[in-house]
């Protein structure tokens, strides 16, 4: 065992789950979910750190631009749905709206790993519509959780 192990916030099971998640949600759309899940949040707004994260993960770099951060702090209790400008252009402010009401119900009954997976497979859901998953459909982006501090 390492003694510089990263740091994770949840079991492996949990982890398990979340990934499987991931892969259930782009089987449904050509969009790309990623997921960040950090201790606390650095900034007033989540979805400043977000921007920030999405952009360091070079998540603008899928060819119709629909990727989408979910972004959790979790000791915080914070987090930020950010879809780019594909998605953006499609649909309007609200909707993320339901996604964020599920994860918040979670994180008040404290299901956090299972709210993230719920959400994952929501937003998949979601995207469906505007950008279908196609036969020679890329995973342009890793499905496994960024874990920051
Ligand atoms: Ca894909
Ligand atoms: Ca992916």
């Amino acid at each position: 065992m390492s003694l510089f192990k990263k740091k994770t916030f949840f079991t492996e099971a949990e982890n398990e789950q979340i990934v499987q998640a991931i892969r259930e949600a782009e089987q449904m759309t050509s969009g790309e979910v990623r997921i960040y899940v950090e201790g606390r949040c650095r900034f007033v707004d989540a979805m400043d750190r977000a921007k920030e994260l999405f952009l360091k993960s070079q998540m603008q770099n899928t060819k119709q631009r629909n990727g989408v951060l979910l972004y959790v702090a979790l000791k915080d209790r914070q987090f930020a749905i950010l879809g780019d400008e594909g998605i953006h252009q499609k649909v309007g402010d609200g909707f993320w709206k339901n996604e964020a009401a599920t994860l918040r119900k979670s994180f008040i009954e404290k299901k956090y790993a299972e709210g993230i997976a719920r959400v994952a497979k929501e937003i998949g859901a979601s995207l469906k519509k505007y950008f279908p998953y196609q036969s020679d459909d890329e995973d342009e982006l890793p499905n496994d959780i960024i874990f920051g501090k």
